[in-house]
């Protein structure tokens, strides 16, 4: 499974990990510090990501997480090994499916959380709220996806990880819309209705650049995203 690294601006680092499937990324975002990683990829995976951050020459100080479907927390324990003194940062709804806690709220969508869900031993160090900060990366609540799923908007040059809020695999989407040739967002998705709120609150953010967990990089998306959100509604 071929891994390709692709640096972004100044500070985002996009590894694509490509699979009979479809394709998956994690990222590097530069700090002064070291770097954080945000989300860890499918498993076997964590040598590919060690070695891009060998090649940027900075340390992995934090890694944070999207959500915790399998293919975003697939290497997170061997990482964790690798690191053992790297913060890692959940989302303090997602941290209960984390621990498979599959509860829901009274105030959430009642119906199941879907994708998978793997067992993971790693804990997290700390859990983040909406509006934390992350380095230079401002926590966004974004569920829909999955009950807890959080984004990352990089407040230096707008940059937004959105995991899988959207994605751009086939072309640009919104979690949980249906693709022929990419039906795992719908498949996997807990609530298409909360995910189409989350898309918007994440295009009036205005990001100057999109980085989803599927799919390529878009620079200038705020276009895009009103569309596809349109197309969704
Ligand atoms: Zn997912």
């Amino acid at each position: 499974m071929a891994i390709m690294i692709t640096t972004h601006g100044r500070y985002l680092t996009q590894i694509e990990k490509s699979t009979i499937l479809f394709p998956i990324n994690c990222y590097l975002v530069r700090e002064d510090d070291g770097l954080t990683l945000v989300d860890t990829n499918w498993t076997k995976t964590a040598d590919a990501i060690l070695a891009a951050a060998g090649q940027l020459g900075a340390p992995i100080r934090r890694i944070a997480l999207t959500h915790v479907h399998g293919d975003h927390v697939g290497s997170l324990d061997p990482l964790h090994q690798a690191l053992p003194d790297a913060d890692v940062l959940v989302g303090a709804r997602e941290a209960r499916l984390l621990a498979r806690d599959f509860s829901l709220d009274v105030d959430e969508a009642q119906t199941k959380p879907r994708g998978d869900y793997p067992v993971i031993t790693t804990r997290p160090t700390g859990v983040l709220q909406p509006g934390d900060m992350v380095g230079s990366l401002r926590v966004i609540a974004s569920p829909g996806h999955t009950p807890g799923h959080i984004a990352f908007l990089d407040t230096r040059d707008g940059t937004l990880i959105a995991g899988d809020a959207l994605f751009t695999f086939t072309g640009i989407g919104v979690s949980g819309m249906f693709r022929m040739r990419f039906p795992f967002s719908s498949m996997a998705t807990w609530d298409k209705a909360t995910a189409l709120g989350a898309a918007r609150a994440l295009t009036a953010l205005q990001p100057t650049r999109l980085a989803v967990g599927h799919g390529p990089v878009l620079e200038a998306p705020v276009a895009a995203m009103m569309q596809v959100i349109d197309a969704a509604a």
